[in-house]
Order: C-alpha cells, then structure tokens, then sequence
C-alpha cells in the first residue's frame, strides 16, 4: 500500500467529504474512516441545513444579517463575531454547491424551496430533505467523492495514534486488526463529536472524541469542550444508549411540549415557548421535572392533519411507529440527552488549529460560530463552509512542501494484554450524574478524580491497541479535559 499523501483526512463526514471535494484534483489525499461511511453525525441529522440562499426568483424576507443576529442569541452573545459572519455569508455558496452536486431539497408546489422553521431562527431558513437532510447531503459528497480519482478511501480503518514530524504528521492505522502507518505534509481532523462520552445521546457510535485527543496529544489547543448541547426532545424509550432524536422541526411546526400531567410548561420558563434555543428548552425540562417530581415529557403534534404529519416527518412518523407510538394519534415520551459538542480542537478563520498545517473541521472543532449554544441547522453549514477554508487554505501551501517525508515510527508494544472491562461505562456514567444539563459541582470534583486516574492507568498501561482500547482512551482524555475546564 502506499503510505505518503499530501493530506490525510481522519473523518469522512459531511466535513471530512467536503474538504477532500474542495482540494485541487492533483492533490494526494487518504481519506480514513472508522467503520462504514455511513455511520457518522452527519448521517443522522434530519432537520436541515441553515442559510440565507435566494436563488433567482425565489424571494423571502430573510437576509444575512438577521441569520447573523439569531446565531449570536442562540449563542448567548459569546460567539466570534467573524467566525459568525464567515458561516453566514459563505451558506449562498455551500448550499448552492451541494445543489449543483446533485442533492435534493423539498420544495413547494410552485417550485420554490421549502425551508422550514427551528427553534432561535426568526425566519424560515432550513433547507431539508423531508426528515433526513444528513443523510441526503452525505450520500451527494459520497457520490462525488467516489468519482475523484486523486482519493483514497479507507473505510474500516481507524486513526489510533497521531505523531508530529519534520516534513509533516505520521498516523497509526488499525484495519481489521493489523496496525501500519502512512505520512503526510497537511493532516486535516473530522472526526466529529464526543456524544458517546454520556449515557445516552443522540450521536453515532463512532463519536468518541478520537481526533481531539490526538490533537490534544500532540500539543494542539483544545477550547470550550464544556459547552456541550443537550437536545431537549430525544425519543424516550428509557434504556437506549443512542436516543432517537425528534427533529426541533417537529416545534418549528408547531408541536407542544408537556409535562406529566399533559399540560404545556414552557410558559412558566420563557416567553418563546416552545421555539425558545435548545440550551433553554434543556433547562425548562429539567426545572419542570424538580418541580412536578417526574421525569416523564411529551411532544404533542397529533392535533395537526396526520396527512401532513406523514408527509413532512416520514422518518420520524416510521421510527416512533416502530416503538409503539403513533405521531399522529398521540404525545410521545421525550426527555434532552447529550446531542453536540460547541468546543473542540480550536482553529483559526482558515480551519487551522494552534499547530501549523494541522486542521480541524465539523464537530471536533472549535471556530466560535456556535457560541455557548448552536442555533439548529448551523453545524452541517459550519462542517462545509470551514472544511472548505481549510481546503483553500493548504492549496495555497501545496507548492511549498517537497516530496521527502519522515516517516517517524511507532513502537510495538510487547506482550500487550487485553484492557480491563468497565472503563467506559464508568466514564459515561460520571458524565451523565455530573455534566448533564445543570452540571452537579460536587460530583464534578469526585468525577474528575477518578477520570484522571482511569486516563492514567489506559495511557501508561501495556493495552492491546484496538478499537476498543482507543476508544477508552479517547473518552477518557476527553471527559479529563471537560470536567477540567468546569472545576
Ligand atoms: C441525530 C442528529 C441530528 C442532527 N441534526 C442536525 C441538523 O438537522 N442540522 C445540522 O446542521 N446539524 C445536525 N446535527 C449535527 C450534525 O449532524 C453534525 O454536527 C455534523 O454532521 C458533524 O459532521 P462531521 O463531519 O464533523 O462529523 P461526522 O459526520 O460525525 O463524521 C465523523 C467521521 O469521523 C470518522 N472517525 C471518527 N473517529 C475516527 C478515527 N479514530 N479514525 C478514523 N475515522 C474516524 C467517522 O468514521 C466519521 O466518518 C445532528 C446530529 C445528530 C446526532
């Protein structure tokens, strides 16, 4: 196999397609992806894409100004102004360029198309695809990319170690078990979110945190990992680590949230109701179950027509039906569980992050458009308007690098034994008791604590390297460098 490329991307998300699509065609690029290409963030996300886009003929009364100022509200006025206006004006070009690669997004009788309305957003900007906008955008990138003859797609194949070099980084890949390398001048990290730090989330399986703790090890700045976004409406079934998430769509269309007793609350918490941001809808749930004294919530849309229902919400409608609850007919069970990561690997305007030709792109980053709470819709944007600034970026450094690499090693362990079993589940569950939606600053001490010894035994301990193992300690360093930031 070939093992030098001009760039390595670990993550083969929406962010980790996009920026491989914008780098120039005689660019030597290793896309690496931990399972399938399917199994990521991106590919779950259903409620759309967010952006003020008003192809020829087609006129609203939004403007970028006004996207603008619903990100920094959402954002409680801690985003980076710049890095805001980035995302905004960029979301013409992004979302028109996915259009042009082929995705299909709903639109209305006349022709028009149809964006819909979330949560924090004063107009209807979100273009979807009926309920599965990820996996519509995905399955474009995965098409283009497929065609591009200057990419190297490895699928099964996870980044496990992360080394600086002379002439750029070398990476440890695990694939089916064998461990080898491969080197490059530019590394680009997407490897996405944390979710699976916490008992129950929203987030795929493969959202570990992996790329941050590389980055973390190699010495790159880590910034805000604790602002952490709790969904307030996920599906509850009570025992699923991976909770179906009930589109903040679902509101923008006018569904009611009730407590126990059936009754609407949000009243009582915020004068926006039910489209009040996420961060405050999380917080209203969990003040209403202290004050009612149960944890039982509803989402409740059956009152508007089941043909309509049906339509706009087909997956959704599916997946609940499949649990026993019909959307139409019913409330369904919700409660906010962990959904999206604010912080990350901190990069520049360019995707760059504190060490020179290291990028960072989607989840895992840091770029401060998100502020302490991501406006819905804004993180696929984010994933293609930085990844393509990272991608413009190394084009303009492409000339610069020679065709020599050091390809710096990676020792063999010996006599390696298998990891202890409980390490994760220990994590998770001092995650949820202490970092949840109102963080717990007692149990955040002890959880610390016992984070920073279990990080100590995975690191220093002689593990077999798999997935298993690197993922443990990729949640551990992870929930070390959170609770960290809250002490
Ligand atoms: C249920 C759900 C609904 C959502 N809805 C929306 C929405 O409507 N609108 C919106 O804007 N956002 C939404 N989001 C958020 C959005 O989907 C994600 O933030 C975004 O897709 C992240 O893209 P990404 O490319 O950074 O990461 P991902 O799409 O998660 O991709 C990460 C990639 O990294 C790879 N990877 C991870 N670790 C390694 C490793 N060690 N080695 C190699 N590869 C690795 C994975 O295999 C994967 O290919 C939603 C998220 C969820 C979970």
């Amino acid at each position: 196999m070939e093992n030098t490329y001009d760039v390595i991307i670990a993550g083969c998300g929406a962010a980790g397609l996009y920026h491989a699509i914008n780098l120039p065609r005689n660019t030597r690029i290793l896309l690496l992806c931990k399972q399938e290409l399917t199994l990521c963030n991106s590919a779950l996300a259903q409620g759309g894409i967010a952006g003020v886009y008003q192809p020829d003929g087609d006129t609203t009364d939004d403007c970028t100004d006004l996207h603008v100022q619903d990100t920094l509200i959402a954002g409680g006025f801690k985003n980076n102004n710049e890095a805001v206006q980035l995302l905004v004006d960029n979301a013409k070009f992004e979302i028109g360029t996915l259009l042009e690669l082929g995705a299909d997004f709903d639109r209305t009788p006349d022709g028009k198309f149809h964006r819909t309305l979330e949560g924090g957003h004063s107009r209807h900007r979100i273009f979807h695809h009926k309920d599965s906008t990820g996996a519509e955008i995905l399955n474009t990138l995965i098409r283009k990319v497929k065609t591009l003859s200057n990419v190297t797609i490895m699928e099964n194949t996870m980044m496990v170690n992360l080394k600086k070099s002379s002439t750029g980084f070398s990476v440890q890949l695990l694939h089916n078990g064998n461990l080898s390398s491969a080197h490059c001048h530019f590394m680009t990290i997407c490897t996405g979110g944390i979710g699976r730090i916490y008992e129950f989330t929203t987030n795929s399986k493969i959202a570990t945190g992996d790329g941050i703790a590389m980055a973390y090890g190699i010495g790159a700045k880590i910034k805000n990992l604790h602002l952490i976004q709790f969904h307030p409406t996920a599906f509850n079934n009570h025992h699923t680590r991976e909770c179906f998430l009930i589109s903040e769509a679902v509101r923008g269309e006018g569904a009611y949230l009730l407590n126990c007793n059936k009754e609407r609350f949000m009243q009582l918490y915020d004068e926006r109701l039910e489209l009040a941001p996420r961060d405050v809808v999380s917080r209203s749930i969990v003040l209403e179950s202290r004050r009612t004294g149960s944890s039982d919530f509803f989402l409740d849309i059956s009152y508007k027509d089941s043909e309509f229902i049906k339509n706009r919400f087909p997956m959704i409608y599916e997946s609940v039906l499949e649990q026993g609850y019909d959307i139409t007919k019913e409330p369904i069970p919700i409660f906010p569980c962990q959904h999206y990561l604010m912080g990350g690997i901190n990069v520049d305007r360019k995707s760059e992050t504190s060490e020179p030709n290291l990028f960072a792109c989607g989840e895992c980053s840091h770029t401060g458009v998100h502020g302490n709470n991501r406006l819905a819709s804004n993180s696929l944007l984010e994933a293609l308007v930085f990844s393509r600034q990272a991608a413009l970026a190394i084009s303009e450094r492409l000339h610069t690098c020679t065709q020599d690499f050091e390809e710096v090693q990676f020792p063999e362990k010996e006599n390696p034994q298998p990891m202890p079993k409980g390490f994760r589940t220990e994590i998770r569950h001092i995650m949820q008791e202490s970092c949840f939606v109102i963080p717990d600053s007692a149990k955040i001490l002890e959880g610390f604590e016992r984070i920073r010894e279990i990080r100590k035994q995975l690191l220093n301990g002689n593990y077999i390297i798999d997935s298993n193992y690197i993922e443990a300690c990729s949640l551990a360093t992870v929930g070390y460098l959170i609770l960290k930031e809250v002490i």
